[in-house]
């Protein structure tokens, strides 16, 4: 595979222990790179088998971030866009169940004209493939990947193999090797400890990588004899041994990276061009981030809240938000199932008692019956309490129902994904699908266009006519009820173009001071300096409400 326009690739791998924050650091990178004025993107290689991890327990993997040409991919790639402000492909994120399935569908098709297929060169060139694709299609200088898992796992051997051969396939000056560890603080002696490293580096040097760069997770700075340690047993210049220590933010990592010289150090390997860095503005962000003038509370309630990690782009999308309003906002996870009592009345004082010093109220997507019920409760004190509302995919079909049960009283109304057999399925599977499907990819995924009703408070957020938002979902608001609900207060302020698909209900400002649901994913499209509109209209709403 040809390198005819010079492109550089580095590629970041972890040692040691696992959740090192890999993913941050090559956020970090790229943002740091961006700021130079280089074309770059992120990719992430996932050693496990799943083809996609759409349909992977968000315990296991939290959130599922879906791109704008709407691949279900890593949550890794949702850090990559924010820090890189940059939408990614689909091609950005590969797993090993994507690898070995396109072999396999090739050697079914005979394209390997009756060859043995094995794991080099066959699969390891699909992998290096998918790299080449990832900086072509995202016509990129600079492609940077992270090898998810750990060196010695043994789904990544493959991987490590494939960047291994880069090096001789694209030059040694066009490739640079990153090593992400652990160096940890024994706290009995208050000694940091490089053994681990070093055996992470021996492991990994038995694949055939040499780093160039240590990048050290540590909860205290490494000393100048630790760096020279780690030097001594990992080969690696003592001006390339990095630290990485707790940030307070995620955002504040690339400034520290940028004053170690991380960039600079690269730049020599990669024989690039030293360019300034510009992150005025990134800083001021952070210090708006530090320094806030308004403090508020909102509560997520979701399914998935015991892992910080399940509804991170709603979290961030909600802290970007606040901050461009110079706010502080403390996030309260509520598990929706502890809203669902056996009885009603136990079921109202568990509600107004979990969600009454809360100044507003996130429902976001989500899959099967589970804390449903907790779920349609929340919007509906939401609604009588005037509690600034978001619902978010399932959130806004939440909403609907709520709306169908309590003030339509059409008793029972339901999505047919819980109760099949409800009188009223104000949320319905998508025309023309059947319950045959499969599990994985059968849904509506990436952009779809959405029109904004003039004057509705969606329009005005988003201050156009209409925009491109990211859906991932199956069901939809039943239009048969379309002027029920419209008789009856509820607005459908954003509908698809030919007008089959309800994206957007809200409640109009004077009956309630912020009540929006959208069929899609708002959450996936905001970053840190460039908030979502329809959040940052939120925060705004209740300000408004707490300061009137
Ligand atoms: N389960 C719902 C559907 O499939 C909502 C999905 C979601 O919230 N992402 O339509």
């Amino acid at each position: 595979m040809s390198n005819s326009k010079n492109r550089k690739f580095i590629f970041i791998t972890g040692g040691v222990v696992s959740s090192l924050g890999k993913g941050i650091i090559a956020s970090s990178l790229g943002l740091l790179f961006k700021e130079r004025g280089f074309a770059v993107t992120i990719q992430k290689l996932d050693p496990y088998l799943n083809v996609d991890p759409g349909t992977m327990n968000p315990y296991q993997h939290g959130e599922v971030f879906v791109t704008a040409d709407g691949a279900e991919t890593d949550l890794d790639l949702g850090h990559y866009e924010r820090f890189i402000d940059r939408n990614l492909l689909r091609v950005n994120n590969v797993t090993a169940g994507s690898i070995y399935s396109a072999v396999l569908q090739k050697e079914r098709q005979g394209d390997y004209l009756g060859g043995t297929v094995q794991m080099v060169p066959q699969v390891s060139n699909e992998i290096k493939a998918r790299i080449h694709s990832a900086v072509e299609q995202t016509d990129s200088e600079i492609v940077i990947v992270e090898v998810g898992g750990t060196v010695g796992d043994i789904e990544s051997l493959i991987f490590l193999e494939s960047i291994r051969q880069m090096k001789k396939d694209v030059g040694a000056n066009n490739t640079a090797y990153i090593h992400v560890t652990l160096v940890p603080n024994l706290s009995a002696t208050n000694e940091l400890k490089t053994k681990p490293t070093q055996h992470s580096v021996e492991m990994l040097r038995s694949k055939g990588i040499i780093p160039d760069i240590l990048i050290c997770r540590s909860d205290k700075s490494l000393s100048e004899q630790i760096k020279q340690k780690l030097s001594l047993f990992t080969d690696v210049s003592e001006d390339s041994v990095i630290e990485c220590l707790d940030a307070k933010s995620i955002y504040e990592v690339p400034l520290n990276l940028e004053a170690q010289g991380l960039i600079d150090r690269l730049s020599d390997k990669l024989a690039l061009p030293a360019r300034p860095c510009d992150l005025t503005q990134w800083k001021s962000w952070i210090d708006k981030l530090k320094n806030p003038q308004h403090r508020l509370k909102i509560g997520i309630i979701g399914k998935y809240i015991n892992t910080g990690d399940a509804y991170i782009s709603v979290v961030e999308a909600l802290r970007h938000a606040a901050v461009a309003e110079r706010t502080y906002v403390k996030i309260e996870m509520i598990s929706a199932e502890s809203l669902c009592a056996s009885s009603e009345s136990t079921k109202d004082e568990a509600v107004a008692e979990l969600l009454a010093d809360l100044d507003g109220i996130v429902v976001p997507g989500g899959f099967g019956d589970r804390g449903i019920e907790g779920k349609i409760a929340t919007v509906e004190y939401a609604r009588e309490h005037k509690l600034p509302f978001l619902g978010l995919c399932l959130g806004m079909q939440c909403a609907v129902i709520e709306f169908a049960r309590n003030v339509l009283k059409f008793s029972r109304a339901n999505s047919t994904e819980f109760d099949p057999e409800t009188a009223y399925p104000v949320i319905d599977f998508l025309p023309g699908q059947s319950n045959e499907l499969e599990k994985g990819g059968t849904m509506r995924l990436g952009n779809y266009p959405c029109k904004l009703q003039s004057g509705s408070q969606a329009q005005e957020a988003y201050g156009a006519d209409a925009v491109l938002e990211r859906h991932r979902h199956r069901y939809e608001f039943n239009n048969t009820y379309l002027d029920s609900f419209r008789k009856a207060g509820l607005s459908f302020s954003g509908l698809s173009p030919d007008q089959k698909f309800v994206e957007i209900v809200e409640l109009p400002l004077g009956a309630h001071p912020f009540f929006v649901g959208t069929q899609f994913h708002p959450e996936y499209r905001s970053r840190p300096l460039t908030p979502h509109p329809i959040f940052r209209a939120m925060i705004k709403a209740i300000l408004a409400k707490k300061q009137g």
